[in-house]
């Protein structure tokens, strides 16, 4: 039977900075970190796409911010990521964008505070990187999403839907919430949330509280579309043009979109992501058919032609775009009830929690998935 000392499920940010912030504490133990998606980085992972070879499109977060100085810990990881290339500092200018197309000053937002990050080539590299910094302790396996959780005396077993792959754990991390929330139920049909079946109500008051918080807790829905927009060199788009350009309200009631990410591409090609608006209600489905996903993306792209006139010769940028879809977060951004720091670990039940829904400063970002994997590190560290 396959079987760890800790199995950490997810492999966002969170994930891969607890795994990497262990092996930096000389963690004492086996690691199988195991990922639902293709690769790491979750809601900061980059698209690849089989037609386009070397391009790389970050469909969730493009960059991330401290807005307040880091724990030592944190700022050693951040440090050892830079040195080794994997990430830089973010100085692309971000601007506004008004309802007549102009550009304004940027927005007040929580996103755009303080120091900002990004990865190198592309968001993906992040976590890679802390993947790479992990190695010598870790085990991976993608392409399984954990649907089934039991504990026994001492262990935890997870496994997929099918029960064909298990693995067992002496302790046990969770970096996202679906396991523990009712949305699962409906989401994946299952008949109960995984960890309210795994451990008896009132054997571990910690894990009642924290499934009772997790319970009551909401998250945005959001939609991206990825676009090519040039396979050619673009200088006087790429040279000192903003990273980020964040529409205005008045803009925001003209076009549906919150804001546009320009991401050059290492072989000189120029990407855009259409940021949707945030949305805290079920996608109500744009009029004229199809699929919500093929309605979506005629929204943005109707919307294109508005957008692009800000740009440099435009309306060639237009003739040249090409679509690669739409993406939707189910869970984009936790949106309130932060799980609290002092139940990110149970020990009766050797469980703990890290994502950006723990109440950290950054708490909805980046911010809050880094910090609390590092808090957590220090807990597993010193109880292992
Ligand atoms: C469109 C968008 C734009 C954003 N923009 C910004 C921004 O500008 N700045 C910023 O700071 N933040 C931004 N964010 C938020 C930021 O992406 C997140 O806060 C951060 O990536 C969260 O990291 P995490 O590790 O906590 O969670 P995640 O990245 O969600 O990682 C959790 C992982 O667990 C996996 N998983 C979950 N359940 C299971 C299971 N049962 N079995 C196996 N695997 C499982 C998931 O597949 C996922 O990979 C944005 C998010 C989105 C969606």
């Amino acid at each position: 039977m396959r079987s760890v000392d800790l199995a950490v499920v997810g492999g966002g940010l969170a994930a891969c900075s607890l795994v990497a912030q262990l092996q930096q504490r000389r963690f004492q133990g086996t690691i199988g970190l195991v990922e639902a998606g293709r690769g790491p980085g979750g809601r900061s992972s980059s698209r690849e796409s089989r037609t386009a070879p070397g391009w790389r499109l970050d469909h969730g977060a493009p960059s991330f911010n401290l807005t307040e100085p880091p724990p030592d810990e944190l700022r050693s990881l951040l440090n050892q990521m830079e040195r080794e290339g994997y990430l830089i500092r973010d100085d692309q200018p971000i601007v506004g964008l008004n309802s007549a197309g102009r550009f304004t000053e940027a927005p007040q937002n929580a996103q755009l505070e303080g120091k900002r990050f990004r990865g190198q080539p592309s968001m993906a590299s992040v976590c890679e990187g802390l993947l790479k910094m992990a190695d010598p302790l870790l085990q991976t396996y993608y392409n399984k999403r954990i649907c089934w959780l039991e504990r026994d005396r001492n262990h935890w077993h997870l496994s997929t839907d099918d029960k064909a792959w298990t693995l067992a754990a002496r302790r046990l991390v969770l970096s996202g919430n679906l396991l523990a929330h009712p949305r699962g139920k409906s989401l994946m049909r299952w008949d109960a949330i995984p960890l309210r079946a795994a451990v008896t109500k009132g054997f571990d008051p910690q894990l009642d509280d924290v499934l009772s918080c997790v319970s009551a807790s909401s998250a945005s829905i959001r939609w991206t579309c990825m676009i090519q927009l040039s396979n050619t060199q673009r200088p006087e788009i790429t040279t000192n043009w903003p990273g980020q350009i964040w529409l205005d309200e008045g803009a925001q009631n003209r076009w549906p979109v919150e804001r546009l990410v320009l991401q050059p591409q290492q072989n000189g090609g120029l990407g855009l992501v259409i940021h949707g608006l945030q949305e805290s209600e079920p996608c109500i489905t744009p009029e004229g058919g199809g699929s919500p996903a093929e309605a979506r993306e005629r929204m943005f792209l109707d919307a294109l032609p508005g957008l692009l006139a800000c740009m440099p010769r435009g309306e060639s940028l237009l003739k040249e775009a090409r679509s690669w879809g739409v993406m939707r977060w189910g869970a984009a951004q936790p949106l309130d009830n932060p799980l609290p720091s002092s139940l990110q670990w149970c020990s009766s039940s050797a469980i703990g929690f890290c994502g950006d829904w723990i109440d950290t400063p950054g708490f909805g970002r980046a911010e809050g998935a880094l910090r609390s994997a590092v808090n957590l590190a220090g807990t597993l560290t010193a109880n292992s």
